[in-house]
């Protein structure tokens, strides 16, 4: 089962993705701010992270650049609000695979999570 940790700083938003996700098969867990995403990854194996780019603490993307600096391998789709085309660029160079805006419609946002999973790198 492929493992998908949420990192949003909305709980309300993680506990409904969360559960939506189990629905569809999907094994999912959250985490509501960046150092606990790390203290995550430390510990668990997750196959993608969704990733929310506005948190108080490290955002979105200070986790996208500590993740290359740790080399951690693992796929990223940012889900933010804040969707811009800027936004959208600044996290692809930064290394995140997708990006889906808030409120999220779950059918894209699926075949996203799928497009994205099926990928090699
Ligand atoms: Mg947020």
């Amino acid at each position: 089962m492929e493992k998908i940790l949420i990192v949003d700083d909305d709980i309300n938003l993680c506990t409904v993705l969360k559960d939506e996700l189990t629905e569809v098969g999907y094994d999912a867990d959250f985490v509501n701010n960046g150092d606990s995403a790390f203290d995550y990854l430390s510990r668990k194996q997750a196959d993608l992270l969704l990733l929310d780019l506005k948190m108080p603490g490290k955002d979105g993307f200070d986790v996208l650049r500590e993740l290359k600096t740790k080399k951690i391998s693992v796929k990223v789709i940012v889900l933010t609000a804040y969707a811009d085309v800027k936004s959208a660029i600044d996290s692809a160079k930064l290394g995140a695979t997708d990006f889906i805006s808030k409120p999220y419609d779950f059918d894209e946002l699926l075949i996203t999570i799928r497009k994205v999973l099926q990928r090699d790198t």
